[in-house]
């Protein structure tokens, strides 16, 4: 891979390579943006076939992160990082402290957390070594499970989208079909019963729809019915690339409105959603209580505030979905267009460092 042409293609400015040669440590820390300050990220603890893969994955999911916290309001720019998993039989706490080094080397100018592959005990070993970490145990002034965050965001978002496109003002006897029920997803089913939303659910996991089904009442139908279900709203809280060729026609919904990042598999979906008259709550812009439950954790941990800000999600759609039907823009191109505007605001209000002196 040409590693600068990569880094000018995904517009980069800074990535960072870490080799511990005492634990086999293999990690890198990408920082898409700090103008809106230091970059907060999580870190993916996977296996990849290829360095490279692993140095394309830090790219894209920090540059996702800049936009995710501008559009929220956050005092953060965007980073992610990734601990190649090795292959092998490894000491995970031996390189859990080697990366927790290689962030503190930083000095702040990364602010970790957790994300795929790991957890909160993940981020309590980290926080042996460096106090730029977040998401550690709630005990320790943490932040905690980012999920129930992320799934009341992605009710205000909802709610902000029903009363856009469905012009109602609550969210009783609305039709929600959930994709994965899984941390967010369950969140999430459960923060619509208790609005008088009616569900319908998949999961590849049988168990993990039953218990939607036993608990909330939810109908439980195929992996292939959720997109083609006459319901009000299709909300993706599984993988990525949910919206695509074969689903985008199928679905009956007036809106899209989910938890899952990187939902459109292409941008070119999001104009197809848009033709289709089907309102599409951008991923990044409706996910993101998560993000701002664990930033608040950076000033000291308060989760009334982080819910106060959270709750604000449903402006932000709301204001998205105004915009679009104004200038007969995609909302994805509109939420592009809000944070790219903002980021050059905070560029040309930003002074230059003196020169040092002699
Ligand atoms: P999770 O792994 O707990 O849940 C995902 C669920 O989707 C699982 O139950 C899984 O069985 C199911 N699933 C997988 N493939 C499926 C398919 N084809 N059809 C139906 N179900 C399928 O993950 P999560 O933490 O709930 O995250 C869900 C999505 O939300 C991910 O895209 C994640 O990146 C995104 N997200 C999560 C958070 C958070 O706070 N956890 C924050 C922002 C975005």
């Amino acid at each position: 891979m040409d590693v600068f042409g990569g880094l000018k293609a995904y517009d980069f400015g800074e990535v960072h390579f870490k080799f511990d040669r005492a634990t086999g440590l293999k990690a890198i820390v990408a920082i898409h943006d700090s103008r809106m300050g230091p970059a907060l990220g999580g870190c993916r603890f996977i296996e990849y076939d290829r360095d490279e893969d692993a140095l394309v994955d830090a790219l894209r999911l920090a540059r996702g992160m800049t936009y995710k916290a501008a559009l929220a309001g956050l005092a953060h720019g965007g980073g992610k990082s990734v601990i190649i998993r090795p292959k092998t039989r490894f000491d995970r706490v031996a390189l859990l402290l080697a990366f927790g080094r290689f962030i503190d080397d930083l000095r702040g100018h990364y602010i970790t957390a957790e994300d795929s592959g790991t957890g909160l005990e993940d981020m309590e070993i980290v926080r042996g070594v460096t106090k730029h970490v977040t998401g550690v145990d709630p005990s320790h002034g943490g932040s905690g499970d980012p999920s129930p965050f992320t799934a009341l965001g992605v009710r205000r978002g909802i709610e902000a989208s029903v009363k856009h496109r469905l012009g109602r003002d609550s969210l009783e006897g609305v039709h929600v079909a959930v994709q994965g029920v899984g941390h967010v997803g369950y969140w999430l089913c459960k923060e619509l019963h208790d609005q008088g939303a009616r569900l319908s659910v998949a999961d590849i996991d049988p168990l993990k729809a039953e218990r939607a089904q036993r608990e909330l009442g939810a109908s439980v139908v195929s992996l292939e019915e959720i997109f083609e279900i006459e319901c009000d709203v299709l909300a993706p809280c599984a993988l990525g690339s949910a919206l695509n060729d074969r689903t985008i026609p199928r679905i009956k919904a007036r809106i899209v409105a989910g938890a899952a990042n990187n939902q459109l598999a292409e941008p070119r979906h999001g104009d197809d959603l848009h033709a289709r008259g089907i309102l599409y709550a951008p991923d990044y812009a409706i996910n993101a209580g998560g993000l701002v439950n664990v930033a608040q954790e950076v000033k000291g941990y308060d989760a009334g505030k982080a819910r106060e800000k959270t709750m604000k999600i449903y402006d932000t759609i709301f204001d998205i979905a105004e915009r679009s039907q104004k200038m007969g823009s995609p909302t994805y191109r509109v939420a592009d267009t809000i944070v790219e505007e903002k980021l050059a605001t905070v560029s040309r209000l930003s002074v230059p460092p003196a020169p040092m002196k002699a």
